[in-house]
This record gives C-alpha cells, structure tokens and sequence, in this order.
C-alpha cells in the first residue's frame, strides 16, 4: 500500500484550516498571539474567573499551535519527498496511522518517547 500524496495534502490543508478558525474563534492569530483587544471580562465578575480563563484559553491556543506546526511540518515533508517517514528516526510510518492522522511525522515508537 502506497501513500496517497494529493489524498494527504488535501486532508492536511483542511485540518489546517479547521486548527486556524479554531484559533480565530479563540482571539489568537497564527502565532499564538491573543488579541488585544480580547475581553476577558464578558460574565466574570472577579479577576480570579479572568485569569483561569485566559490560562484556558492560553492553553488551549499552545495545543492547536503545535497541531499547526505538525501539520505545516508534514506539508513540508511531502514537499521534500519525506513524507511517511519519522522525522526523528527514518523509519516508515505505517499508512494506515498516516490514514489515521495526516500530520503524524513520527513513527510509534518515537512518539512514545516524548
Ligand atoms: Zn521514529
């Protein structure tokens, strides 16, 4: 079983594109960087609930970040032909995970050990 390379570019562009309007909708751009403009104080009454809330949201930006970079790191992969192989080891990444999860740039085993 080969790798479908337009298949998987297709299915990176779009998570790409659902991981950014996650980004959008949560006042952060591309970088990671919250507007400011954003309001934290909507329906908060005291500045405990403000901040455990921007924590929240700080936190849920950093994981869709590293999602970005996975996927934009992937895209980059298929570029340069390396696509379906570790990043960190060489190995070759069963199709069926790439299937599974387009951005996986990592086999199993290295995965496992960060
Ligand atoms: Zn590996």
């Amino acid at each position: 079983m080969t790798i479908d390379l337009d298949q998987a570019r297709i299915a990176l562009q779009e998570e790409r594109a659902r991981l950014v309007h996650q980004l959008e909708e949560l006042g952060a751009t591309e970088t990671g960087e919250l507007r400011s403009d954003l309001d934290f104080g909507g329906g908060f009454a005291d500045a405990g609930a403000v901040t455990a809330e921007r924590t929240e949201v700080l936190g849920l930006v950093k994981t869709l970040i590293q999602r970005l970079e996975e996927v934009d790191a992937a895209l980059g992969q298929i570029d340069d032909g390396t696509y379906g192989t570790c990043a960190t080891c060489g190995a070759e990444i069963s199709p069926a995970r790439l299937e599974a999860r387009p951005a996986s740039i990592h086999c199993i085993e290295c995965k496992s050990k960060t």
